[in-house]
């Protein structure tokens, strides 16, 4: 299926690796140029020759990569002097660490709800209304199952994106909706990446188990029998910025094999 949006711009953050880099591979794959923000060097060039591999169309899109903290104002000006109109914009960062809420200070707060929900508002804020005045715009944020189902010792991340989940769910049924913008949330279950690789290793030491007893035992909890791919993330994120996907909006889209237990 064409997807309708070779040659428009995305911004993907966290995207040198992972679910971000998941989205740019599908993005730039369907002729969509890619700007990719993350702090690691090394890693974004990597992921630069990968999508510039990818990258399908005529024209070929362009795929640019900028070193950065996107939740800092210095990040973010870095994104928007690599290009300023964006039409898809991919919002992603690291996640909380994990822990128990009674050894977390203010500061560890304040760091939770800046990247994972104050900065994705500021990138939502950047963009919409030029995505608006455009008549198109596609924001689609990467959150957690945790928002639907919250894991204990995820409190930083269950509370600072359920903020952002609410905030979303206002502001996508703003006066943008009738001007061709759509925000989404998108929420991972366990996919295979470098954070989950550090989620299991953490759960070996502790348990006394080696890695991959503690892998076979996550995957048998999750109906599908198995941890997702960032392709297969990757593919629904591009069909979110679809145009087919233009009367879809103020959505939270679990992926997650079956995970969630519940019938709504
Ligand atoms: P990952 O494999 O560790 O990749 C994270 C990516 O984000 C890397 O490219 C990283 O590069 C970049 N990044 C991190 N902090 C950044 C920052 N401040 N500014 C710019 N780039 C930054 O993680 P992932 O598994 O893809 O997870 C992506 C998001 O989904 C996270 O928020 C995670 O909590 C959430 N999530 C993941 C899962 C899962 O199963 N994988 C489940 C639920 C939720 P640098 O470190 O070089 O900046």
């Amino acid at each position: 299926m064409d997807l309708g949006i070779a040659g428009r711009t995305a911004l993907v953050c966290g995207g040198s690796k992972g679910l971000g880099l998941g989205c740019a591979e599908a993005l730039v794959r369907e002729g969509v140029n890619v700007v990719v923000v993350a702090r690691g060097a090394e890693a974004l060039q990597a992921a630069a020759a990968r999508l510039e591999a990818a990258a399908a169309g005529s024209p070929r899109p362009f795929v640019k990569t900028v070193a950065a903290d996107i939740t800092t104002p210095e990040g973010r000006a870095a994104a928007f002097a690599a290009h300023a109109d964006y039409d898809i914009v991919v919002t992603n960062a690291g996640g909380p660490p994990p822990g128990d809420f009674r050894d977390w200070d203010r500061e560890a707060w304040i760091k939770a709800v800046d990247a994972n929900m104050l900065t994705p508002i500021e990138l939502i804020k950047a963009t919409v209304d030029g995505m608006a005045a455009r008549g198109y715009g596609r924001i689609v944020n990467i959150t957690s199952s945790s928002v639907k189902a919250p894991i204990d010792i995820l409190g930083l991340s269950n509370g600072a994106r359920s903020g952002l989940t609410g905030f979303v769910a206002g502001v996508a049924r703003t006066p943008i909706a009738a001007k061709g913008v759509t925000i989404n949330n998108l929420l991972p279950g366990s996919f295979d990446t470098d954070r989950l690789k550090g989620t299991m290793a953490g759960a070996a030491k502790k348990s006394g188990l080696d890695v991959d007893t503690v892998r076979a035992n996550r995957q048998k909890g999750i109906p599908a029998g198995r941890f997702g791919n960032p392709e297969e993330f990757g593919a629904i994120c591009a069909f979110l910025c679809s145009l087919q996907a233009g009367y879809i909006t103020g959505q939270n889209v679990l992926t997650d094999g079956g995970a969630y237990p519940g019938t709504y």
